[in-house]
């Protein structure tokens, strides 16, 4: 019963944190060495991440997105607020097999937000949701499990467990969204053949590294949600008994 008040005392909630934890560290580990790997691959075509990724842009008629280098490793990402695509400098300047894939990923990201692609337009309106859900999911769902442990309502662990399949749902979401994107890039690289033969190969082995960061997020936050349900579960459980 105390481990619904401290949830740190329940070796089963470590053991969930515990694989997720360790599946996002190989996730992560994974990435780095695949773009480290494919960093020393230079491509035939000689553009750089910047030159490929407005090329892109262009050949899709979208001409109000700027592109610029941010400090950092892997920190490239697609801003839809202020219509920006921010790539590493690595990237930024770089003529990789690596740099032209990630570039090309990012602006897929772009292209998703011009052509009102779904999933990137729900996981937008959901940030705010989910921002919630993460921030106070676990708490209303471990005071809500006490509050149920101790003869109360069950409906405030309920309302927690809710909150928190918010985040989850968001860590859902980002999944076609982040495949769609490499999906698109490897097409386009292809086709402008502005990568070839193996260089494609090379490009697709760093976009699914990353890809994996985003399952292993999702795989976490689902066998956390699974956790605290099976405990609202077992509490309603051992009421009808
Ligand atoms: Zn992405």
């Amino acid at each position: 019963m105390l481990a619904f008040f401290f949830p740190n005392l329940d070796p089963v909630y470590w053991i969930v944190l515990g694989v997720g934890l360790v599946l996002s560290l190989i996730a992560s580990a994974r990435v780095k060495s695949t773009f480290a790997r494919y960093s020393q691959v230079p491509s035939s075509s000689g553009f750089t991440g910047a030159q490929v990724a407005r090329a892109i842009l262009q050949a899709h008629g979208i001409h109000d997105v700027a592109v610029e280098p941010v400090p950092g490793q892997l920190s490239d990402h697609y801003d839809p607020s202020s219509k920006t695509l921010r790539l590493s400098e690595p990237v930024f300047h770089s003529h990789s097999v690596a740099a032209l894939g990630v570039a090309a990923h990012e602006v897929g990201h772009a292209i998703q937000h011009a052509t009102r692609y779904a999933a990137l337009q729900f996981r937008s309106a959901w940030v705010p949701v989910a921002n919630i859900g993460s921030s106070l999911g676990l708490w209303v769902t471990v005071i809500g499990l006490g509050l149920g442990t101790a003869g109360g309502s069950l409906l405030m662990a309920w309302i927690g467990v809710a909150m928190f399949a918010a985040t989850t749902l968001f860590t859902l979401v980002t999944l076609p969204v982040e495949f769609d994107a490499s999906r698109r890039a490897l097409a386009t690289l292809q086709q402008s053949r502005v990568l070839v033969g193996d260089e494609v190969d090379g490009a697709r082995a760093v976009l699914n590294a990353a890809a994996l960061t985003y399952v292993a997020a999702a795989a976490a936050s689902l066998l956390q949600l699974l956790y605290w349900l099976m405990q609202i579960l077992a509490v309603q459980g051992r009421r009808e008994e």
